[in-house]
């Protein structure tokens, strides 16, 4: 008979698995077991659905149906929640919420692609205090939608890109929006410059930023915080981040790697035999520091997905690591990194330098044309490309990918300059952004190098 693969999670890489594998392998008998109502949605779109007027309704967040599924030879359960893996008899015990029952299911192939869940808040919670919204599923975006009438003020915790995300599309339903950040500012994981620019942004558009102080305690139509401030909040928005769901990999024995997330082989592969994992609950290689990292992405779950699907078909597919590529926007600007910064590049036993750059993203003189802030960080002697970040309101998105491109390939910054791109004022100024910034880091390193050779000369001397 032919293997039965089940697939634990059906969003991003349990879907894109299922779908993978029944195009290696039409014989397979494949069954998805799913804990929400919905499956094969995009989470990513969330934000955008959640602004009125943009035209997006709910059902195009939604990629296939489970009856799309189905008539794939894909059986799909909504509602059904995994709560046990037995490895040694290779069955999984299943609650059907619907029915209020449990059952066991085997399997030849098992994926586990739970995913992650958000953080929760940790505060003092008083009587009367604003109700607390996440958003993480569908179901999380329907139920702060049910929240939002009547209400004029939020609080944001959490100046992730999630919670950057929400700021505009909270003030495009016309609320006031204050965001709260504990580190000492919002997007810690980026360089200050960029930080910089985004507050600015924020600010323009009327939002309130806090940073330095988490927040203590919800009471009484506010948010308080450590400092003693006090911030009026009719609904309060909990962006803290998120953590891989393990619980159920980890009670099963299968191994977690150092980021706390599944470990797992580039064939995606746990440590227990016939036992996947892709997404969010597993730890990723990166290309260039070689060290484990949890880059929980929708196109990392995707590509993982499908490596995953083909493998449990039979085929023997590599998932080749990440970069940790991501842009996001917040109102006009795009911000976007690739690569590691000059600390992880660090800890990564590179010798990093970085530098700003701001340039012009088409030729001066056009009027589309905009400021664009290049972050590039290389090693000091070889040169070679490390990260980037970029923040700007034009271009963004074709700078990271260029340098993401040139990163993956292992170019220096010396190659940069010999790129062969297109330009004509409207598209690029003449010599492109990701080419100043590469030129600039380059003097940069031709220096370093050089009076490297000198003290190496004179030493021989
Ligand atoms: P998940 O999406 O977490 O899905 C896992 C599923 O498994 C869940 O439905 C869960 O209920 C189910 N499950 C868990 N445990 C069980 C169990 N025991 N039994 C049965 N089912 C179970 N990424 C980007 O790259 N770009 C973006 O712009 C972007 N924007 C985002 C915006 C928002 C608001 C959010 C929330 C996420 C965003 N992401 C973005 C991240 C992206 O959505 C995730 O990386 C992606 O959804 C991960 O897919 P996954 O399948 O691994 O896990």
């Amino acid at each position: 008979m032919a293997d039965k693969l089940l697939i634990i999670g059906g969003v991003a890489a349990g879907t894109k698995a299922a779908a993978t594998a029944r195009r290696k392998d039409p014989s397979a008998r494949i069954t998805l077991l799913q804990d929400e109502a919905d499956v094969s949605y995009s989470a990513c779109g969330l934000p955008y659905w959640l602004v009125p007027g943009q035209g997006i309704a709910r059902q195009k967040l939604v990629a296939r149906t489970p009856d799309a599924f189905r008539s794939d030879g894909i059986e799909v359960r909504t509602r059904h929640r995994v709560e046990e893996i037995d490895t040694q008899r290779a069955i999984v015990k299943v609650h059907d919420r619907e029915a209020g029952h449990s059952y066991n299911e085997p399997y030849d192939k098992l994926l586990i692609a739970t995913g992650a869940h958000a953080l929760p808040l940790k505060a003092r919670v008083s009587e009367s205090a604003p109700a607390v919204a996440y958003l993480r599923s569908i179901a999380d975006a329907d139920h702060l939608s049910s929240l939002l009438p009547g209400v004029s003020t939020v609080v944001i915790i959490g100046g992730g890109y999630i919670g950057l995300e929400m700021a505009e599309t909270f003030t495009k339903r016309g609320l006031q929006v204050a965001i709260v950040e504990m580190m000492p500012r919002i997007l810690p994981n980026f360089d200050e410059t960029i930080a910089t620019v985004v507050r600015t942004t924020l600010q323009k558009h009327g939002v309130d930023v806090f940073t330095g102080f988490p927040v203590v305690e919800l009471d009484q139509g506010h948010v308080v915080l450590a400092d003693g401030t006090r911030i009026r909040a009719g609904l309060v928005l909990a962006a803290m981040g998120v953590r891989p769901a393990t619980t159920l990999a980890a009670s099963a024995g299968i191994k977690l790697g150092k980021t706390g997330a599944i470990a797992v082989t580039a064939g995606m592969r746990t440590n227990v035999p016939n036992i996947f994992a892709a997404g969010d609950c597993v730890e990723s290689r990166h290309v260039l520091s070689k060290q484990s990292l949890w880059m929980p992405l929708g196109d990392v779950a995707n590509r993982q997905g499908r490596v995953a699907g083909i493998n449990m078909a039979g085929g023997n597919a590599k998932f080749p690591g990440v970069l940790g590529t991501a842009i996001f926007q917040v109102f006009d600007l795009a911000v976007a990194r690739t690569g590691l910064g000059p600390a992880a590049a660090l800890t990564a036993g590179f010798d990093p330098v970085t530098e700003v750059v701001v340039v012009p993203s088409r030729a001066r003189y056009m009027s589309n044309s905009r400021p664009l802030h290049v972050r590039l960080t290389a090693d000091r002697i070889t040169g070679l490309l490390l990260g980037c970040e970029v923040v700007g309101e034009d271009a963004v998105d074709k700078t990271i990918d260029i340098m993401a491109t040139a990163l993956w390939g292992k170019l220096r910054t010396n190659d940069l300059a010999e790129l062969d791109f297109a330009y004509a004022p409207p598209f690029s100024p003449v010599l492109a952004p990701s080419q100043v910034a590469g030129e600039v880091l380059n003097k940069v390193v031709t220096e370093a190098r050089a009076t490297l050779e000198l003290s190496m000369f004179c030493w021989v001397m």
